[in-house]
């Protein structure tokens, strides 16, 4: 059996990314738990492929083999990122450098999520993998754009160095079961706020774009990108663009509630519009996400339902 680490196994994405490598691989998960969660993965720990290590990335070491790396761990909610800025840039630094190390000694497989932000605000839209983004360096963002920057460019230094090399994939926005309840972002938010049938909080105009894809794709397209010749930097998310008014009227919808909206100031630096250009992906990856929006957020609206007893 194939041996896989994944840092950050204990968030959203790397807690379902561990339960998918478990079918086939042995899984060591990696989190120090400042945001991720023990209970996302308390159904795991009794298998018996599966090990939970609660460390720091950034100060951890390894002595096991392993044949592949995913490297997830970040805090990477705009609330989780504002609160832990410093967290946030070793993560993204010293942590990428201490995971290419063990990974360049196992001669393993290395995969980094990075992610749209990388993009900034950005000027050209969609946004392709050859864009080279418009991010404020001092900004409230930057603590998280140029971690993951900066990583990128460490996984380039390292294939120049050490003729190492690892794959970039740049997730944009995904949603589903386990997110955090109180991470911030926009769909946790707008779910629980109409489940207690409280407006929903938009954020400036409302008129700026997203798009969401279902955390089962991501999934998918992360063990893709691992399985394949391909390195990237190679783009995964939903090329569906919505406005955040038009994702209000669609909670709003799903859930059956009669709320308003509350319109608060816009958020520092907030990015205009987001939509990636997949092109790569279904070429390289033959990947496109499957879930539709309404599925998807179904799914998330039961969840939040069960866990938060609304
Ligand atoms: N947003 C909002 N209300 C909320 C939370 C978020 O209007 O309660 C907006 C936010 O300003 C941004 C978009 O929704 O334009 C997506 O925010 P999120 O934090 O989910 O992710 P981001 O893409 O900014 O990392």
């Amino acid at each position: 059996m194939k041996k896989a680490l994944v840092s950050g196994g204990a968030g959203f994405i790397g807690s379902h990314l561990c339960q998918a490598l478990l079918e086939k691989k042995e899984v060591f998960c990696v989190d120090n738990l400042i945001s991720g969660k023990k209970e996302n993965i308390e159904h795991l720990l009794e298998k018996d492929n599966f090990v939970f290590l609660q460390e720091d990335v950034n100060s951890f070491s390894f002595e096991e083999k392993v044949d592949e790396v995913f490297h997830l761990a970040s805090l990477a909610s705009p609330v989780d990122y504002y609160s832990n800025p410093v967290e946030t840039m070793l993560v993204g630094s010293v942590g990428t450098k201490n995971l290419l190390d063990l990974a360049v000694k196992n001669k393993a497989k290395f995969l980094f999520t990075s992610t749209s932000e990388i993009y900034g605000d950005p000027l050209e839209h969609p946004q392709k993998e050859s864009y080279w983004g418009n991010v404020n360096p001092i900004g409230e963002r930057s603590c998280y754009d140029e971690s993951k920057r900066f990583s990128e460019a460490l996984i380039k230094a390292y294939e120049k160095k050490f003729s190492f090399k690892g794959k970039i994939v740049r997730i944009f926005n995904t949603y589903g079961p386990k997110m955090k309840a109180d991470d911030g972002r926009v769909v946790p938010n707008f779910i629980i706020q109409a489940l207690k049938n409280k407006p929903l909080t938009v954020y400036g105009s409302g008129k700026q774009t997203r798009s969401f894809c279902f955390i089962s794709d991501m999934v998918f397209g992360l063990q893709k990108t691992m399985d394949s010749s391909f390195f990237g930097p190679i783009n995964l998310g939903s090329p569906q663009e919505y406005t955040i008014l038009e994702f209000a009227e669609k909670v709003k919808e799903l859930t059956g509630k009669n709320i308003s909206f509350d319109f608060k100031p816009a958020l520092k630096d907030d990015p205009k519009q987001r939509k990636p250009d997949i092109s790569l992906a279904k070429k390289q990856l033959s990947w496109k996400p499957r879930v539709f929006l309404e599925e998807g957020l179904n799914l998330t609206i039961d969840y939040f339902k069960k866990t938060q007893k609304l």
